[in-house]
């Protein structure tokens, strides 16, 4: 996107403010210099973290992939969000992986948080590479430790059919959690664990390169939005994570212990279908 493109994005969203009442401050409304800062800020950061994530991981990894950027990004960037969601897509990161599969093997041995030590399985994340949109969780459970697959319990079934309500497939989308390894009896996994494990989702998301992210339930939710701001409050309105737009919604866990979320949870996906939809039109 041009720097007159922006500018006119920009412009246009101002606008749109004034009218609507959204505060010009409103996270959604991203300018250009603010984007490229926080950008170039998150790449030194997740370079640092990956880097150390490789030093700790496989010690046979090919670290010359390591500094290889993957494609080039702003090929997924575009201005086509602004007028659905009220995003100015800004520069998305830069993934310092050449690919999935190698990131993969280099953080799959990870120890840097105590649940590398009880894990059974390490859960990376299933489904396409270059997927448009990306529903990303909290953590692995039983089931998901037990087979190394993120949503394969219970509530990865009701994932499949809410999936398949809105004609999509595993296959279609990519599946993640904010952390790679279960914890112990299911708790809510612990900021520590989380600010450990977090820059191997942000690589993934810079490597996918989704159009939409969909988190389901609230610890994902908020992690992402690096907010304490409860879920209720979250749904029902379009976010940014990085440029790219992001939607709150319950995770399937929480339907199956009160099928009274499922109504919303409905008109969450139905509002991520259309946008998916659109774009993909
Ligand atoms: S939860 Fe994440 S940071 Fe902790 S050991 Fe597993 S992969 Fe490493």
């Amino acid at each position: 996107m041009t720097e007159t493109k922006a500018n006119n994005n920009l412009a246009e969203l101002l606008r749109r403010s004034a009218r609507t009442g959204f505060a010009t401050n409103s996270p959604l409304i991203l300018d250009r210099k603010r984007i490229s800062r926080l950008a170039a800020e998150r790449r030194q950061k997740i370079s640092e973290s990956i880097a150390d994530a490789a030093s700790n991981g496989s010690e046979t990894s090919d670290t010359r992939e390591t500094t290889m950027p993957a494609r080039n990004m702003s090929t997924k960037s575009s201005d086509l969000f602004t007028e659905t969601t009220g995003i100015v897509i800004g520069d998305t990161q830069q993934a310092t992986y050449a690919s999935l599969d190698k990131f993969n093997r280099d953080i799959c041995e990870c120890q840097k948080c105590p649940l590398g030590k009880t894990r059974l399985n390490f859960v990376f994340g299933v489904g396409n590479p270059n997927a448009d949109l990306m529903f990303i969780g909290e953590a692995p459970g039983r089931n998901e430790d037990e087979q190394g697959e993120p949503f394969v319990g219970r509530a990865g079934q009701l994932l499949d059919k809410i999936l398949a309500a809105i004609n999509l497939k595993r296959e279609d989308i990519y599946i993640a959690n904010i952390l790679k390894c279960r914890p112990p009896g299911n708790r809510d996994p612990q900021p520590e664990e989380m600010a450990e494990c977090f820059p191997y989702l942000k690589e993934q998301i810079a490597l996918i390169q989704p159009k939409i992210i969909c988190a389901l339930g609230r610890i994902a939710a908020q992690a992402l939005l690096d907010t304490k701001t409860p879920l209720g409050k979250l749904r029902g309105q379009w976010h940014s994570y990085q440029g790219i737009p992001l939607r709150v919604t319950y995770h399937p866990a929480a339907l199956l212990r009160n099928p009274a979320f499922k109504r919303v949870c409905w008109e969450d996906i139905q509002i991520v279908q259309a946008e998916f939809a659109r774009l993909a039109g």
